[in-house]
């Protein structure tokens, strides 16, 4: 018996193309079921900014303060604060420094 069984071919372990896990892929399945998973929050809210928003992430990457930023774009501090909140709870982020860093890795990306 020199046949080979057919779920060789059928699954094999690659790692995922997003997020790097090794996973049992299917054919040319480059990324794994967790990923391919639609989810509400990860809907890449990234292309969704507000023009204001953009401009706000734009400031945060030139590392300038709430108050800076502010005043550079007339708002109130409390407002930015608020604008922040709502950037990082799109964006998935945790504070400023992760928003630089994935403001940076979006604009390689581009
Ligand atoms: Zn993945």
């Amino acid at each position: 018996m020199k046949n080979i069984p057919d779920f060789i071919y059928v699954r094999v372990a690659k790692n995922c193309f997003r997020c790097g896990a090794e996973f049992q892929a299917r054919d040319a399945e480059r990324i794994c079921p967790a990923c391919r998973k639609p989810r509400a929050a990860r809907k890449t809210a990234s292309a969704e900014l507000s023009f204001r928003e953009k401009q706000i992430v734009g400031l945060i990457q030139h590392a300038m303060l709430n108050k800076e930023i502010a005043f550079e774009l007339h708002l109130s501090e409390g407002t930015v604060k608020e604008y922040l909140n709502h950037i990082f709870r799109k964006l998935g982020v945790k504070n400023r420094t992760e928003l630089a860093i994935w403001a940076f890795n979006r604009s390689k990306a581009a």
